[in-house]
């Protein structure tokens, strides 16, 4: 358990896709202002238990609490509402639109004065969406789109960010850039966040704890700093 109260609480999760379970009686939780890191092999469950947090999948059992509110089963629209917003693994943006249409979109359920202010913001900590305010998101490079994911996010004024792999398909420099965005975002903003990566390493890094999944179970609960310690902790998994 976190240091402090929880801003998002997963407890005894089950869920799954038609009558297969996926994830068995998984509780986690992330602290206001925490990064917290989901990893383990393919197929170990992790996006499936983003995707029911997020309300993208059915809850069978168990239950999901946002800054204190039972959240189980409430859809994707009223938790984005909520302060919730999940980045697929697959970036999220609308490819034919360009950078600034696609944040306007994404403040779709902002104040149009206040969108404007954030956007101001996002540009000033995004620099490269405000040099490609014009450009369409299909024609940007894969770090871009997923600084364009980022952005629409902030847009959205959301509270907490379920990542899925940031870091997927994105070259080292990149990597660093995007793990250093959520840093940032973070210290700077105080925005939670349960983070799914592959990339173990750089999740460890910047992550204050870690939960390990294996096939649908949480193995290891630890303070990220611990299990960077283990030298062998490719065997939890
Ligand atoms: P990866 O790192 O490969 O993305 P993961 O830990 O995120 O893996 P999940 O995507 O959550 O794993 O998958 C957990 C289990 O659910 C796997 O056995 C997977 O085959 C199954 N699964 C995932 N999505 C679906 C789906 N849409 N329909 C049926 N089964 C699915």
């Amino acid at each position: 358990m976190p240091a402090i109260d929880p801003i998002l609480d997963i407890a005894g999760l089950h869920t799954g896709y038609g009558s297969r379970e996926a994830v068995f009686d998984v509780s986690l939780s992330v602290g206001e202002g925490e990064v917290v890191t989901l990893v383990g092999h393919n197929g170990a469950g992790k996006t499936t238990t983003l995707k029911a947090a997020m309300g993208l999948l059915a809850v069978w059992a168990g239950e999901i609490r946002f800054l204190d509110r039972r959240i189980t089963n409430s859809s994707s629209a009223a938790n984005v509402r909520r302060g919730l917003c999940m980045l697929l693994e697959d970036d999220f943006v609308f490819r034919d639109l360009t950078v600034a249409e696609n944040l306007q979109l994404a403040a779709f359920t902002t104040a149009s004065d206040r969108a404007a202010e954030i956007r101001r913001d996002v540009f000033e900590l995004l620099p490269v969406l405000a040099d490609r305010r014009g450009q369409r998101a299909g024609t940007m490079s894969g770090g871009e789109r997923r600084m364009l994911s980022v952005g629409m996010a902030l847009m959205s004024e959301a509270r907490m960010l379920l990542l899925d792999e940031p870091s997927l398909g994105l070259a080292p420099v990149l990597v660093e850039q995007v793990m250093g965005l959520i840093e940032q975002l973070v210290a700077e903003r105080g925005l939670s966040v349960l983070m799914v990566e592959q990339n173990v390493d750089q999740a460890l890094r910047i992550a204050d704890r870690a939960y390990v999944l294996r096939a649908g179970r949480i193995v290891v609960e630890e303070d990220a700093s611990a299990l960077r310690q283990r030298s062998q902790w490719w065997d939890l998994f």
